[in-house]
């Protein structure tokens, strides 16, 4: 078990990743329950910002962050705030 955190701005394709403790696949689109649990998540101006899930094949704890690259096809400065994402931290 272990905690992460996954800045879904990193990472390929649309959220999809890889746990890293145990190389589950875990998707944002997978809602089957089979792979993860959402243990909490976290809005601002009715977006997310945060979701924390646990892997229920190792029990890992995992924070997802950056979901509004995610949502931002043409992804510009214009709509991202650093000032404003840190403070989230
Ligand atoms: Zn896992």
């Amino acid at each position: 078990m272990g905690r992460f955190a996954i800045n879904l701005a990193d990472i390929e394709g649309e959220g999809e990743f890889s746990c890293p403790q145990c190389g589950e696949t875990i998707s944002p689109d997978d809602d089957s329950g089979k792979a993860y649990d959402v243990l909490a998540t976290e809005e601002a101006d009715g977006l997310l910002q945060k979701v924390t899930i646990k892997c229920k094949i190792c029990g890992s704890v995992i924070n997802l962050e950056g979901f509004e690259a995610l949502k931002e096809v043409g992804y510009s400065e214009s709509s991202f705030d650093t000032d404003d994402y840190l403070e989230l931290m």
